[in-house]
């Protein structure tokens, strides 16, 4: 019983912290434990399942409710500075990924030659126009049941968009139908948030499993042969965050400091989770608890954990010079611009679900003249990295997270929204 109530009052996040640190240092020393692991992983499959339960309900409940809650011409403007903003940091991603590759030299002089194959991991990668074209739902109620993010945000950013105009309609039956549906929508988002407040509840558990799992299989191998590309990848992460989000906030007049202590539960859950996608809720609480309006996150994330992939940009740019090293053929500056559009345009199109950078990996060696041949020896670069995939996948998760909640706040404050006493207590 009283363990029971220290749990609960005790603070979350510390909770999650200690459940992190914790899972990761039991994960290090217990390697290889395949029956530990089997007791965890239907705990921490519990937490990934809850959070996904709640995506598209909350999602669609507070994107409705954001769209119709304003202007349309004002939706505009935030959706052309969203967008802006999360060019520009992608882009930054991407120099920051490939100057950290030029410097560390991952990879280099491992003189890997074709023998082993992969296995079986080669996919293709979606061409970019069909990407596009997808966003468009032919069957909107399909795309919301399937779960499908992007034509599911085009939809129910078109029904809040008309949803604001029957609000303001001079007919007074279009009116109060209208505002009938945007109550019903909006009690629909604030039960989804009570859910999420008691999916966080149970957040430290699965963390514990999660990362115990990660670094139970994949420790020793990221911390030994490939500790240069692991350390490579996580200091472009450290580095976008100080250069691109620390200076961003600052430039804002926001505190960094600040930043970076309210987006930690996001960021946690993403680092687990390994999914932008399924850390949407508790991305929204965050930008919530950061004094962000909804008409504002309630684009701006859900857009963003879906095509603001900035860690993956980092990862891309890494792993390419990592690869190119590895097989002795290092990347001349004409590909380093090569590597530069498409890293930048296949983040763009990456999932918001574990593993999806990895297969966008694909698309930026293709571009390079380096495909994924089964035997070939970018095979077997490419193989190693697929071996640390999810510890490669929590730091860059986490910081797609971080990036897409930087956006909004900076919007926010751009457009003289922020509640910025939040931002003093
Ligand atoms: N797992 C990442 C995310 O959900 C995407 C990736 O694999 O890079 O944001």
């Amino acid at each position: 019983m009283s363990i029971f109530k220290l749990y609960f009052k005790s603070n979350l996040l510390i909770r999650i912290l200690v459940a992190l640190v914790l899972g990761a240092i039991l994960g290090l020393i217990f390697q290889d434990a395949p029956k530990i692991v089997a007791v965890l992983t239907p705990l921490g499959e519990l937490f990934v399942r809850l959070l996904k339960m709640i995506v598209v309900p909350v999602i669609a409940s507070t994107l409705i409710v954001g769209a119709s809650s304003i202007a349309p011409s004002q939706l505009g403007r935030i959706g052309v500075k969203t967008m802006l903003y999360y060019t520009i940091t992608s882009i930054a991603a991407i120099l920051i990924g490939l100057g950290v590759g030029a410097v560390i030299k991952p990879g280099l002089g491992l003189q890997l030659v074709s023998e082993m194959a992969t296995d079986g991991k080669v996919a293709e990668a979606p061409s970019m126009l069909k990407i596009l074209l997808e966003i468009v739902p032919t069957n909107p109620i399909g795309v919301i049941a399937e779960g499908q993010v992007l034509p599911m945000i085009f939809f129910c950013l078109m029904f809040g968009i008309a949803l604001a105009f029957g609000k303001d309609s001079d007919d007074d039956n279009v009116k109060k139908s209208s505002e009938t549906v945007y109550s019903f929508v909006d009690g629909v988002s604030q039960a989804m948030f009570k859910i999420v407040g008691w999916v966080m509840q149970y957040a430290p558990i699965g963390v514990f499993a999660l990362i115990f799992i990660v670094f139970s299989k994949n420790g020793a191998a990221a911390f030994g042969s490939l500790a240069s590309v692991t350390g490579a990848v996580y200091l472009g992460l450290a580095l976008q965050v100080v250069l691109v989000y620390c200076v961003t906030c600052a430039l804002f007049k926001l505190s960094p400091l600040t930043f970076l202590r309210k987006v930690r539960p996001a960021m946690i859950t993403a680092f687990v989770t390994r999914s932008s996608g399924a850390t949407l809720p508790v991305s929204i609480q965050t930008a919530e608890s950061m004094g962000v309006p909804k008409n504002v996150y309630s684009f701006g994330l859900p857009v963003g954990s879906t095509m603001n992939m900035d860690g993956t940009t980092v990862y891309l740019g890494v792993c390419a010079i990592f690869i190119a090293n590895a097989v002795g053929m290092p990347l001349t500056p004409d590909q380093m611009m090569t590597v530069t559009l498409t890293a930048v345009l296949a983040a763009v199109g990456t999932a918001g679900v574990p593993g999806a950078g990895a297969i966008m990996l694909l698309m930026v060696l293709e571009s390079v003249g380096l495909p994924v041949e089964a035997g070939s020896a970018v095979a077997v670069a490419y193989g190693m990295i697929l071996g640390i995939e999810a510890l490669l996948d929590m730091g860059r998760t986490s910081m797609n997270v971080v990036g897409d909640v930087a956006g909004v706040a900076i919007v926010a404050k751009h457009e003289k929204t922020l509640d910025e006493k939040v931002w003093h207590s």
